[in-house]
């Protein structure tokens, strides 16, 4: 098989291109779930205090056999850990359930609350060697300016929808303007939008004998996008790595990139709904 290629961070860190994703992986699943990715080679591991399955991958890492310096693991820290207080201790908890003394990458999940607070607490799990890098989820230009800009530590990574219907190219070149390394989240779109059936997809990977899937992921990683597909079936684990030994096509690439909407398939971060129905969310899930 071919290796993951990484990807050197604004602190000198190497990270995977390519990872495994476990939102919505029930935690009596997640162990069983991250103990195949480990086996049909992903060895970077996305979860967050959100997905309650933190547990589940902590036990994978223990059980897999791999070293932890050749793991990639990234958690979140919640809304409703906001603050430097709160999310410290949060971090700790993170630790214990993931069995782990570090994180490879920490992130602050959403654009809300107290993030600033949060950030300086994870400065400090940085400083103290509980995390190697640091970075935002979900923060659009106005806010990734400015916390790129009043932080310490410029965010290593952010972590932000992106698929071929959402491409994400005016986010891009502010985040390229600090060196901050875009991730995709739902680089498959969870299937919306026929993305498993667009014709543009099909008939460029009946050209190279792959799937739709395998094409949108390869265009995601071909144009320097981090990704972290999820599936609980472990062939199409399998699928989702099996990019590395083709590349598409200058003409197919600008295909590709004319499938891109410029907007959210789920819901926008700035707008006062959606931020009124995260905050709903929140307080059902003290
Ligand atoms: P995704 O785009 O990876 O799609 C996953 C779904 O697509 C699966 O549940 C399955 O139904 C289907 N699928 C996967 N591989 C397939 C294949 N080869 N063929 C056909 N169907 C296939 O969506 P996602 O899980 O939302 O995103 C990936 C990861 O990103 C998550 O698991 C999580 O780690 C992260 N994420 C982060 C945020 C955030 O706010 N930071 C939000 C959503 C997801």
């Amino acid at each position: 098989m071919n290796s993951i290629p990484n990807v050197t961070l604004n602190n000198g860190v190497e990270m995977p291109i390519i990872g495994y994703g476990v939102y919505q992986v029930e935690p009596q699943e997640a162990e069983r779930c991250v103990l195949d990715a480990i086996s049909v080679g992903y060895r970077s591991i996305d979860t967050a205090q959100a997905y309650y399955n933190e547990e589940g991958v902590g036990l994978a890492i223990s059980k897999c056999g791999i070293p932890r310096d050749q793991l990639f693991i990234t958690t979140k820290v919640w809304i409703n850990n906001a603050g430097k207080e709160r999310a410290a201790k949060s971090i700790e908890e993170s630790l214990r359930k993931l069995k782990t003394d570090y994180v490879d990458l920490l992130l602050i999940h959403q654009p809300f609350n107290d993030y600033y607070g949060s950030y300086h607490a994870m400065q400090d799990a940085l400083h103290a060697g509980k995390a190697r890098a640091i970075g935002v989820s979900n923060f659009y230009p106005d806010r990734f300016i400015d916390i790129a800009r009043f932080a310490d530590v410029v965010p290593a990574v952010n972590q932000i929808e992106t698929h071929v219907f959402q491409q994400q190219k005016i986010a891009r070149k502010h985040l390229a303007r600090y060196g901050t390394q875009i991730e995709s989240w739902g680089p498959l779109a969870e299937g919306r939008n026929g993305l498993f059936t667009n014709p543009v997809l099909t008939n460029i990977g009946a050209a190279h004998g792959r799937t739709a899937a395998q094409i949108a992921l390869r265009f995601l990683m071909q144009s320097g996008v981090v990704i972290i597909p999820k599936s609980t079936r472990r062939e199409r684990m399998e699928e989702n790595l099996a990019i590395l030994d083709f590349s598409l096509t200058p003409e197919e690439m600008s295909r590709i990139e004319a499938l891109d909407g410029g907007k959210s398939l789920w819901f926008n971060h700035e707008d006062p709904e959606t931020v009124e129905w995260f905050m709903e969310y929140c307080k059902e899930h003290k």
